[in-house]
């Protein structure tokens, strides 16, 4: 998935080389589309030996197991989003939350560029409650987590790193 039409005027986007890189760029205008990455973040919510996985409720990978979180709004922190997603999708209050690294994929076998924030997060007391683009929410101890099932490679790789303590 790329922009085929300028987001300044309209124009058609024609194909260019900068730097190495491919890029799209307004015949009209100038413009240039980069296809940089969008932000996200979520969170690995561990609980007594368990981790908690969701559901996804919408394409892309509808169906699979996913980490809960999602995309950063304009003028949001990486924590904030993450904790605000946690609460729409499975209705839980963040009670900590630590970095534990970034995960590059695409949102999609032919989506856009993504950046995701990974952290490690541990919830306030309360039963999930799957909401918004989640359809079900699973606690899977650690050696029971179904990676197979998980489709977005780079965070499948993450979560198995992580919970094989490398
Ligand atoms: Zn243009």
């Amino acid at each position: 998935m790329t922009a085929r039409f300028c987001l300044a005027c309209g124009g058609r986007l024609a194909r260019v080389r900068e730097d190495g890189r491919a890029r799209r760029r307004c015949r009209r205008c100038g413009w240039t589309f980069y296809g940089n990455p969008v932000p996200a973040a979520v969170g690995v919510v561990v609980r007594g030996g368990r981790v908690l996985l969701a559901r996804r409720a919408r394409p892309p990978y509808v169906g699979t197991w996913d980490l809960p979180g999602g995309f950063l709004e304009a003028g949001e922190l990486p924590q904030a989003c993450l904790a605000r997603e946690v609460a729409e999708e499975l209705g839980l209050r963040v009670r900590r939350a630590r970095l534990l690294g970034f995960a590059t994929d695409r949102y999609g076998p032919r989506g856009f560029p993504v950046l995701t924030a990974v952290y490690r997060v541990e919830v306030r007391a309360g039963r999930p409650r799957p909401a918004d683009d989640v359809s079900e929410a699973r606690w899977f101890p650690r050696g029971a987590v179904p990676f197979g099932a998980i489709a977005f490679p780079a965070m499948r790789r993450l979560l198995r790193r992580y919970l094989s303590g490398r």
